[in-house]
């Protein structure tokens, strides 16, 4: 899932205007099953039973873990557009066609911007003293020419007029950007599970507000506001290359993205008239200083060993290559095709891209690894779905929900702003939408044969329920789907909203579009985003259970007599 910061904000903005009319309201469905009697006893289980043989296959033979193990393992890393990506994508949809789902390919989206992979890189103090060093470039830096060995700078500034101390001080410096980050013990265990009162107080969640999004407080802007000036500064004075502390983590664990474009600083960059940012990977960004994160320890003594009055030097070797033949981005899609309701479409997936310092595999090769594993478990029963089952296998998720925010607007519809705002950057997919200018849902005719998406995005931790989005018309119907899975600890349906990830992209423009509920392991303490978003990070029973759960979904969601009924948007 993206990173909760600045992008989702003003993506929630968006998603929750007011401001967008809807031109067609679907009218919820009429006719809605009503949950089952309660029994007193329980009933024998019936072996022929198509839900019955959906949990045999999940959870006796499932095939999740080496679908993982593929993704993350043999393949790595799958930054948009990178080699690892393309291979990805191929992999899926061969791996798909293999188990006898049909239309398998790959759908352009974009054009999305440069690739990038590592080629080599190799950080270490090389004087006082030599000095191994964890570190990890930010995706999307430029290599240095050759190893480069040059001064640290500790840039402590506090504020703007504190940075003048430095002007004139950091040409072919390697500078250290921020103040040291403090390092607590950790008394709290890194995994964890939603316990009963997590449960109930998201069962007992509110309707979700419109426009009730997380906002940045003045301070966040400040800071974001100061650390953008700072940028612009190395940049002025010709720093040679630029070092962050790990944001979160210790322990060898370390938190990396994009590198950092220097730009023209606004007050409030997620604010509604805030110009679009540019962005490493884009063609036209400008040239830009070798970025990388390190360690919160080793940042915090070297930026002693310099408190005390030694002269640090560091050797650092950064090789990069860019991929620019092809600047477009590709989702895997695939089908089971449907029968006598063929022409309707039920949807799952998850993000295949990935950050780049570990190998993607909570965020979100396990979700890729889920949506995969329920097809094959449907297709390895050769259970006939009424509706066409379609796999969607998204990328361009962390740069802000790309893949499936172009692969909707192309097949479904989008909500179309007049007017553009002025100043602003073109972007390659629609954007949400600047300025609250009123928007109008324009859609097209496979909007009407739409059921419902069904995502997994949280990592590794098993399914607890699902986020209703506001739609209180599918509850009971997603009550009775829980129903047999209460004893594996899937029973909860929250009223709320969940944000960050690809359901979001159907749920703009009013299509049902779910995240499951789960449980957090180890995602935002250790995973997410991390160097250690690894396979072995991975809870085979969780992907087992999350696995049958979903292919049950779906195949209710394929079998019923109707779409699945439609929020109504206000
Ligand atoms: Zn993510």
């Amino acid at each position: 899932m993206l990173r909760r910061n600045a992008t989702v904000v003003l993506l929630l903005i968006f998603l929750v205007s007011p401001s967008a009319t809807f031109a067609q309201q679907p009218a919820p469905s009429p006719t809605m099953p009503a949950a089952p009697p309660q029994q007193s006893t329980t009933p024998a289980k019936d072996p022929n039973d198509p839900i019955e043989r959906i949990k045999d296959e999940g959870m006796n033979r499932s095939q999740v873990m080496q679908t993982l193990s593929y993704l993350s393992d043999v393949i790595g890393p799958r930054l948009t557009a990178s080699p690892g990506m393309k291979r990805s994508n191929e992999w899926t949809r061969d791996q798909l066609t293999k188990w006898g789902l049909q239309n398998a390919h790959l759908e352009a989206w974009g054009p999305f911007g440069r690739g990038w992979s590592l080629k080599r890189f190799s950080a270490q103090v090389s004087e006082p003293l030599s000095i191994p060093l964890i570190a990890y470039p930010k995706a999307w830096s430029p290599g240095t020419t050759g190893p480069l060995t040059a001064e640290v700078v500790y840039v402590d500034a506090k504020d703007e007029a504190d940075l003048q101390r430095f002007r004139g001080k950091l040409r072919g410096a390697i500078v250290l950007t921020g103040k040291m980050r403090d390092v607590k013990a950790q008394f709290e265990p890194m995994g964890t599970r939603r316990d009963e009162k997590d449960l109930l107080s998201l069962a007992d969640a509110p309707e979700p507000r419109r426009g009730a999004g997380r906002r940045s407080t003045p301070e966040q802007r400040a800071a974001q506001a100061f650390t953008c000036r700072k940028y612009q500064f190395f940049h002025d004075e010709s720093a040679a290359l630029l070092i962050d502390a790990s944001r979160l983590g210790d322990g060898g664990t370390i938190f990396v993205q994009s590198a950092t474009v220097p730009q023209p600083c606004v007050e409030n960059p997620s604010g509604p008239n805030a110009p679009r940012q540019i962005q490493a990977y884009d063609k036209s960004a400008p040239k830009i200083i070798p970025q990388l994160v390190l360690a919160v320890e080793h940042y915090n003594r070297i930026a002693r060993m310099i408190e005390a009055g030694e002269k640090v030097k560091m050797t650092i070797d950064l090789a990069v290559e860019w991929q620019d033949a092809d600047p477009m981005g590709y989702n895997t899609i695939a089908e089971i095709p449907g029968s006598d309701l063929k022409d309707e479409v039920v949807m799952l997936g998850g993000h295949m891209d990935s950050w780049h310092a570990g190998t993607g595999a909570t965020d979100n090769g396990a979700g890729v690894a889920v949506a995969m594993e329920a097809v094959r478990i449907l297709q390895a029963l050769n259970l006939k779905p009424r509706r066409t089952i379609r796999i969607a296998l998204w990328t361009g998720e962390e740069q802000g929900l790309l893949g499936s925010k172009a692969y909707v607007a192309e097949h479904f519809g989008k909500i179309e702003t007049p007017v553009a705002v002025a100043g602003a950057q073109a972007s390659p997919v629609p954007s949400p939408s600047p300025s609250p200018a009123p928007g109008v849902l324009v859609t097209k005719p496979e909007y009407e044969k739409f059921s419902s998406y069904f995502n997994l995005d949280n990592g590794t931790g098993k399914i607890r329920g699902v986020y209703l989005q506001g739609n209180e018309t599918v509850r009971p119907l997603f009550r009775q789907w829980l129903m047999p899975f209460r004893d594996m600890g899937a029973a909860t349906l929250s009223i709320s909203n969940t944000s960050g990830t690809d359901h979001l992209s159907f749920d703009a423009i009013g299509l049902p579009g779910f995240q499951f509920i789960q449980d957090e392991i180890e995602y935002d303490t250790r995973t997410h985003h991390s160097n250690q978003d690894v396979f072995d990070r991975i809870q085979a029973d969780d992907m087992k259970q999350a696995a049958t759960i979903m292919a049950a979904f779906i195949y209710n969601a394929a079998m019923r007599d109707e779409k699945l009924p439609r929020k109504v948007m206000r």
